[in-house]
């Protein structure tokens, strides 16, 4: 029988209920329990994939070519599963079910309303991934109860406990138990005005998860246990930690997961917790000897989560390496008048991560100049490879008007277009590649050579391409093309091997990093940087020098 546990969120946003979801689902994974996730978002869009990354953040791809929000990364990260577009559902998508069942005379003439009908089209969302084989569904409600978008949603996890059963259902209710230093205490006033919100929406917390900079004392529990009926042993501290890593470890001493599976009639005697591996992830990230800095070349860097999985990809290159990373976020409309060359020759190594328009693109094509004239590693991720390979055309093909047709329709030199130039573009959502893809890398490169395979699959989420017809020209160069697709037609990786770490491709390697097993892209990136860092000649990354054994 599958279980499910909603996680809803009280008091303010921003609380870090995905990494609170994620980190139970990775307890419950350690205590050998089949785990899947999915995320609940209450907004409009039909998904996130036409929001901005500066408002809204990364927008994170799933093999299946799922446009979904960033607490999915989260959760394949700390989970180690592969997601489906299955685990995000927006109330955009729900509607436009129902509206297109309406159309289709499904509903048989009757009038169609939330209750039922957006609730049951929810509620079956969550029973279709219940039903691929997990034991335990954990459900993250987004947003905050009270906001009015919320209550459909809330309506449908209510709904649930009694079509699935009391033992078979588990609410978490995450709150913020603020510090006000005047009067010196914790206050639990926010925590029992939210669960009274949740409460007059029909849901009774089983757990209460409490956001805090300090330690919840044993007294406060009792007084949050007493206010909010649950029992003390279901009041959680959640305090502040230094890493989102320590997150799972800390709930598991607060007793989160043990108290989960009481409410779902899981027996924990019969499953023992073995937290080895996650307790190796968090020594390798607090064991590091040494700190690289790594810049992000970028136009939304006053957002950094709007390169969520590009960062998290750079810390997993760094715990591997015993290195902490500090990662630099550098506005690339800034370089190379305010951010010089100068300024950029003094990190050990640069990102220039996936993006759309035009907006920056002169300063990420001067940062990957000063990347390629000054051996600086540089790892080029979907726009990034893009606009390596135009610098390239530029300054080394001679090719002054060199651009994607994307920021130049009429460029003399389209090294990167289009894959049908003559696509009409109407539905923005519709013409991208998007998903994974697999692609055939070239026997003697860097990047097979760090994948330690030639076969490889990747997610993709972009419109242009590497114009093949100029393909020749770049090799005679010097800049090869190191991995295509298997039909040879579309260019997916591109490398330098002259220089100690200049990689582009055309995929996003960030969305399948995991804490322990780093992306071999970033890997490759973060191995040069310490190099770098160490001050000794450049070092050449040719195949024979690299070693894959950590691969
Ligand atoms: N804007 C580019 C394209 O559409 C790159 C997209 C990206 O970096 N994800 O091809």
């Amino acid at each position: 029988m599958t279980k499910f546990v909603f996680v809803t969120g009280g008091v303010s946003s921003s609380l870090g209920k995905g990494l609170t979801a994620s980190s139970l689902g990775r307890l419950l994974k350690s205590r050998g329990l089949r785990v899947t996730m999915c995320k609940l978002d209450p907004y409009i869009n039909v998904d996130p994939g036409t929001m901005n990354p500066g408002e809204h953040g990364e927008v994170f791809v799933t093999d299946d070519g799922g446009e979904t929000d960033l607490d999915l990364g989260h959760y394949e990260r700390f989970i180690d599963e592969s997601l489906t577009k299955m685990s995000n559902t927006t109330t955009g998508s729900i509607y436009s079910n129902v509206i297109a069942k309406e159309r289709r005379g499904d509903y048989l003439g009757k009038t169609v309303q939330v209750i039922p009908h957006v609730t049951d089209e929810i509620k079956d969302r969550i029973r279709r991934l219940g039903s691929l084989g997990a034991d335990v569904v954990i459900v993250e409600i987004g947003g905050t109860v009270g906001d009015i978008e919320i209550v459909p949603f809330i309506e449908a996890i209510r709904q649930y406990r009694r079509d699935a059963g009391r033992g078979n259902v588990c609410y978490v209710h995450l709150t913020l138990v603020p510090f006000l230093a005047p009067s010196g205490e914790q206050k639990t006033k926010p925590t029992q005005h939210s669960v009274t919100e949740l409460r007059s929406r029909g849901i009774q917390p089983d757990v209460i998860v409490c956001r805090s900079d300090q330690p919840i004392s044993e007294s406060l529990k009792r007084k949050i246990s007493l206010l909010c009926d649950v029992p003390a042993n279901a009041v959680i501290s959640a305090v502040d930690a230094p890493s989102i890593y320590d997150i799972p470890i800390t709930l598991h001493e607060e007793g989160l997961d043990r108290i989960v599976c009481e409410t779902l009639d899981i027996d924990i005697d019969q499953r023992p917790i073995d937290l080895a591996t996650w307790q190796r992830v968090v020594s390798r990230v607090h064991s590091t000897n040494r700190t690289l800095r790594i810049g992000v070349v970028g136009k939304y860097v006053s957002m950094p989560d709007a390169y969520l999985s590009v960062a998290e990809s750079i810390r997993h290159a760094g715990f591997a390496h015993g290195a902490k990373t500090h990662i630099e976020w550098i506005d690339a409309e800034l370089v190379p008048q305010e951010v010089t060359s100068e300024t950029l020759r003094q990190l050990d190594g640069i990102v220039v991560p996936g993006g759309f328009g035009e907006r920056g693109i002169e300063g990420m094509i001067a940062t990957a100049r000063i990347a390629r004239e000054h051996d600086i590693p540089y790892l080029g991720i979907c726009l990034g490879m893009q606009v390596m390979v135009i610098e390239y055309a530029r300054h080394v093909l001679g090719l002054s008007d060199a651009n994607s047709t994307e920021f130049n329709s009429t460029s003399s030199a389209p090294v990167i277009a289009l894959m049908a130039e003559q696509l009409e573009v109407t539905d923005m959502g519709g013409t991208m590649r998007l998903g994974a893809y697999p692609a055939m890398l070239t026997p003697d490169s860097v990047v097979a050579a760090l994948y330690g395979t030639t076969v490889v699959s990747e997610r993709h989420r972009h419109r242009y391409e590497f114009n093949s017809r100029f393909r020749e020209n770049f090799e005679a160069a010097g800049l090869v093309c190191s991995g295509t697709s298997p039909d040879g037609r579309l260019v997916e990786f591109v490398e330098q091997s002259e220089h100690p770490f200049f990689v582009g491709t055309q995929a996003h390697p960030e969305f399948k990093s995991r804490p322990d097993r780093p992306h071999p892209l970033f890997d490759g990136l973060v191995a040069a940087a310490a190099q770098r860092a160490e001050g000794r000649e450049p070092h050449i990354f040719t195949p024979e020098t690299v070693d894959t054994s950590s691969l």
